[in-house]
């Protein structure tokens, strides 16, 4: 193919205040920069949406820099290799790389991975196999200490991470997983998946439907995707030493006031509970041997993942908007090609 001329990109078109809408976002064509030694020029096929870009279209300091205005978003995405000016990659190679939210990407080659498409599909490098599961492994393992035997509660279990974090500790040896999730399809899903005991959050307190779960005899790990009630949930049912890998708390992304903390964290205390916050790519060093450990299970098919995808570039705002809606079950993927 003719080297593309121009790309069209997603652009943060304003902030948004509270929750995220249309008018955000700006589908725009850019020119495709020259390609020079050391660089790829990608096609864009699959790009993933995750709710830690909300976080970046604040303008505030985080761990990773806000996006700019008028300039396109970025993120995790799959494409293939169209030109190469670099010997580490050849046309035709599948990569994984951080230059979503648009057509066409020109990189440094050093910042796109080649990915084996023989072991899963592409679009799971940017779930079950890439940082969605690594988060999930690590959170669960490195964060929360899981131990065989433990009884987990994971909320936000339908969803990318969350589902593959209740896998996990089922495979590892958990006495009991419990998942929460926003709707009856969910539900009945994490049971398919084998989660012992799931509820739907909306039909009751959080605090009373996670107690039943437990059949009496509390949790040991609660792995919080979600924070607020879900959080004061879990500190109340926490057995002693009970352990809380804190992955994210979606339930204040698009929240205009600050939340009030868990109202009782002071049973933290009696229950010398360990709280512990965690970003997945501070675990990077052990990618490698997550991604055996990965195949390995998706192969004996003690874990499986469920994708929710979109198709279109100029559909890709609206998904990341519905996926904090709760649109997704397993990753959102937006598919481009
Ligand atoms: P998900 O696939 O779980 O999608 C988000 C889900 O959140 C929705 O599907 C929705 O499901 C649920 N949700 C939205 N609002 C609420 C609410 N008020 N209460 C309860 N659930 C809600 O996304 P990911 O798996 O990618 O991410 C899950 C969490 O992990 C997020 O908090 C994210 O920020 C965090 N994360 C943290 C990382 C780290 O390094 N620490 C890395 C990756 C993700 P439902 O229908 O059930 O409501």
């Amino acid at each position: 193919m003719s080297y593309p001329a121009t790309s069209r990109e997603i652009q943060l078109a304003s902030r948004p205040e509270g929750w995220p809408a249309d008018e955000n976002f700006r589908l725009a064509e850019a020119k495709v920069p020259e390609l020079q030694d050391g660089q790829i020029l990608v096609r864009n096929t699959l790009m993933s949406v995750d709710p830690y870009m909300r976080g970046r279209m604040n303008d505030a300091k985080s761990y990773v820099p806000p996006f700019q205005l008028g300039a396109p978003l970025d993120g995790g995405a799959i494409g293939e290799v169209v030109e190469s000016r670099a010997g580490t990659h050849k046309a035709g190679d599948t990569v994984l790389h951080s230059l979503g939210w648009r057509e066409y990407a020109v990189l440094d080659a050093r910042r796109a991975r080649v990915i084996d498409t023989g072991i899963a599909p592409a679009s799971a490098y940017l779930g079950a196999m890439g940082l969605t599961g690594l988060t999930a492994w690590a959170g669960l393992t490195k964060v929360a200490g899981f131990r065989e035997g433990d009884a987990v509660f994971v909320s936000g279990a339908a969803g990318a991470v969350g589902s593959i974090a209740g896998q996990i500790a089922k495979a590892l040896g958990a006495s009991r997983v419990i998942g929460s999730a926003g709707s009856a399809e969910k539900v009945q899903r994490l049971r398919e998946l084998g989660f012992d005991a799931a509820f739907n959050y909306h039909d009751g307190p959080v605090r009373d439907q996670l107690k039943a779960a437990a059949e009496g005899n509390g949790i040991d790990v609660y792995f919080d995707n979600v924070g607020g009630d879900h959080l004061e949930a879990a500190i109340s049912v926490l057995n002693k030493y009970g352990r809380v890998a804190m992955c994210g708390a979606i339930s204040a992304y698009n929240s205009t006031e600050p939340q009030c903390a868990p109202r009782n964290l002071f049973q933290a205390i009696g229950k010398e509970l360990t709280l512990r916050g965690f970003i997945a790519s501070s675990y990077n060093e052990y990618a490698g041997e997550f991604a055996e450990l990965m195949a390995g299970w998706l192969r004996d098919g003690k874990v499986s993942y469920d994708e929710t995808f979109v198709d279109g570039l100029a559909n890709a705002p609206q998904a990341f908007i519905d996926l904090m809606k709760g649109a997704n079950t397993g990753k959102m993927v937006v598919r481009l090609s």
